[in-house]
């Protein structure tokens, strides 16, 4: 299955990744995540990508879309794969398109987690995040539970940088809604309540259609 996730900051996107590619048995391909990686190692792409994480704007198309390019070279792509923040914006989705239509693997389903902003704001600014292995965790947690990594609280979950990473994803990034809509591939689901009902929701919606 070659499927996208979209949703505002704070949908669970991440969290719901992680259930449905195990699910799916499809990688998980978080740009974010990718990204963290890249500024915890200290790398050129690190570093480049820092200033517009941290102010929580979108780290230019021309970086972003070489970095996915890049990930599709690797071979587990090949039975599918799950995008999570990506595309950000439709020149984005336009270039992922492109490439899959060449490579003559199109997607097959863009899931929409659906999720008021008041919801959102309560849930980022009580995230915390295992700083080794990326886990989600409510600010109640005291260490991560897989690895005993250290939880921290992301610089871009802090008050003031959510309410501006809201304004970003409703003005460059909801269109692409818009767009896969046009395209039919588009389904949404309610993005509240139990994680693991949440799950059953998107995996239900995602095998029936419905
Ligand atoms: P996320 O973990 O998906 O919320 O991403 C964290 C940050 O990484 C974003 O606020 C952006 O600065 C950057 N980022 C992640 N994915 C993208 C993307 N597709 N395009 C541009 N920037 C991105």
């Amino acid at each position: 299955m070659r499927l996208i996730l979209v949703g505002p900051p704070g949908a669970g996107k991440g969290t719901q990744a992680v259930h449905l590619a195990s699910h799916f048995a499809i990688p998980h391909i978080s740009t974010g995540d990718i990204f963290r990686l890249n500024l915890k190692n200290g790398t050129p792409l690190g570093i480049q990508a820092k200033s517009f994480m941290d102010n929580g704007n979108l780290v230019p198309d021309s970086v972003t879309n070489e970095m996915v390019r890049d990930r599709f070279t690797h071979g587990d792509v090949g039975n599918g794969f799950l995008l999570d923040g990506y595309p950000r914006n439709v020149g984005q989705a336009e270039f992922l398109n492109n490439a899959l239509t060449a490579a003559n693997t199109p997607l097959d389903v863009v899931l929409e987690l659906k999720i008021e902003n008041e919801a959102i704001i309560k849930r980022l600014s009580s995230r915390r995040t295992c700083r080794d292995c990326g886990k989600i965790y409510s600010d109640t947690a005291k260490k991560c539970e897989s690895c005993d990594g250290e939880l921290y609280q992301r610089e871009d979950d802090k008050a003031e940088v959510i309410k501006h990473r809201l304004d970003v994803y409703a003005e460059q990034t909801a269109p692409i809604i818009d767009f896969y809509q046009k395209t039919g591939l588009l389904k949404s689901i309610s993005a509240l309540g139990e994680v693991s009902d949440i799950s059953k929701r998107a995996i239900a919606t995602l095998t029936n259609g419905n």
